[in-house]
């Protein structure tokens, strides 16, 4: 390897968590020397940090790996790792069936990668690959690793609370590759996020596969995701998200805190996956339908102002036509701000691939498919010119598609939101109106003169107290 030139493209699969991994792999490697760039054909060195979520992960790594191999020719010190769900899962074979590969590492050894790294140049110049299969593939440890994250946002920060999960869904790898739940200890949570309010972020989103599950690992009952978000609420950052969240563990206490006036964003992300409590049981969700529809309810009244959004799976083995209508209906009922929908397909390993026939035929996954997503396309366009009007905050993440001097951002309630407003609004919090609305978003204008726009509202009526 060139060590004039320490360059590293990371390319990320799947959701906040892994991001944030990300975030964790390249603050290692900046310590190494390594700077980010945004392109693989620029880079000395390339990370695959990858996810079993999706369909056919193997598959895309080996494919993805294709593009290096063709670099390679032209770049012989280029090299390339593989981390994630994926690397932990299939350890050696994927190092076993793609010669491309360098290096494999687990989610719990991303410390090790300048080792590896270092490893991976010496086995390439001794010609020793195959021979000597340079990888790192820790069990899961009981505590979450902790790294010096290099955030992609001056602004926005991903912070985690929990990793792994515990309740085993039939459908999800989660538990099987990224262990049980584990919970981080509030005071360095806090303090995390205390640093990051003293350093100008404006906005921090908790992260965990199932944040509403914080701290049931731990023996102090004290210790739940609604007292974390209270303590947070004493802290002097403007905003705090989170995700995701599982109906079944809610706790009256998280929705308290939602209907406060505070610094907790009215956004909760809650996955429905069906409407037919058959189906539910055979996914082993640990709520029904009325149980769902009931907190919908109790969320809508205690937060009126917020935005309630969901996942749903059609096609699960078993569901019938009654039983997709009943997704239907429920969709109706809830009536979501927005909704991921997938087809369902098995994964190895889960406990939904080994009980149960995929017997639902593609077509009709797919029509089923269409017809929710349409059906959510007009729910989600109409819940959000409810909002034309109203007075919104919107923190500004960057310029907008549309035109010069056009910005967009989101509000509290993770609406996207386009108004007319300078490139240097980004990462402010301004008050907006909202003038009008569609199926991707609210469009605004700024409201009142500039600097009393661009003063962070919450943040504003806090720094004081805190101090
Ligand atoms: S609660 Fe979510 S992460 Fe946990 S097993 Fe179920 S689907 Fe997977």
């Amino acid at each position: 390897m060139n060590r004039g030139a320490k360059r590293v493209y990371i390319h990320t699969w799947g959701c906040q968590m892994n991001e944030h991994k990300s975030e964790g792999i390249a603050g290692v490697l900046a310590r190494a020397g390594y700077r980010l760039v945004g392109s693989p054909e620029s880079a000395d060195l390339v990370i695959f940090n990858t996810c079993m979520v999706r369909e056919k992960p193997e598959e895309k790594v080996y494919s993805e790996a294709g593009v290096i191999r063709m670099l390679k020719e032209n770049n012989p010190d280029l090299f390339l790792g593989i981390g994630g769900c994926v690397a932990q899962a299939l350890g050696e074979k994927l190092f076993r069936r793609n010669g491309t590969i360098d290096f494999v590492f687990g989610s719990s050894n991303i410390a090790d990668l300048p080792r590896l790294i270092e490893q991976a140049r010496r086995v390439r110049q001794n010609g020793r690959r195959q021979a000597q299969p340079v990888m790192a593939l820790d069990k899961i440890p009981e505590h979450i690793e902790d790294l010096p994250f290099l955030r992609a946002s001056l602004f926005q920060a991903k912070v985690t609370i929990t990793e792994g999960c515990s309740n085993f869904c039939s459908f999800c790898i989660v538990p099987y590759t990224t262990g049980l739940l584990r919970s981080r200890l509030p005071g360095e949570i806090l303090a995390e996020v205390s640093t990051l309010a003293q350093r100008g972020y404006q906005e921090v989103q908790l992260l965990g596969q199932n944040v509403d599950s914080y701290g049931n690992d731990l023996d102090d009952p004290q210790i739940n995701f609604a007292n974390l978000l209270r303590a947070l609420t004493q802290l002097p950052i403007p905003r705090v998200r989170f995700t995701s969240s599982n109906p079944q563990d809610i706790t009256p206490g998280v929705i308290e805190v939602l209907g406060e006036a505070n610094n907790i964003c009215e956004h909760v992300h809650m996955a429905v996956q069906s409407g037919s409590d058959r189906v539910l049981q055979a996914m082993r969700r640990g709520h029904s339908r009325d149980y769902f529809l009931d907190l919908v309810a109790r969320i809508k009244a205690a937060v009126p102002q917020g935005n309630i959004t969901t996942d749903i799976i059609v096609g699960f083995p078993g569901e019938s036509e009654r039983d997709f209508e009943q997704t239907v209906e429920l969709l109706r009922q809830a009536r979501f701000g927005g909704a991921y929908i997938f087809k369902y397909s098995p994964r190895p390993g889960t406990i939904s691939y080994y009980k149960y026939q995929d017997d639902v035929p593609a077509e009709e996954k797919q029509r089923r498919l269409a017809h929710l997503l349409e059906l959510q396309k007009r729910i989600t366009a109409e819940e959000n010119s409810k909002r034309v009007g109203q007075a919104v905050e919107a923190l500004i993440e960057g310029p907008a598609r549309g035109g010069p001097g056009l910005v967009c951002g989101k509000t509290r309630d993770n609406k996207s939101i386009v108004l007319a407003g300078p490139a240097d609004w980004q990462g402010k919090l301004v008050r907006a109106r909202v003038t009008g609305a569609d199926i991707g978003g609210l469009y605004g204008e700024a409201l009142g003169e500039q600097e009393e726009l661009l003063r962070p509202s919450y943040a504003a009526q806090t720094a004081g107290e805190a101090r």
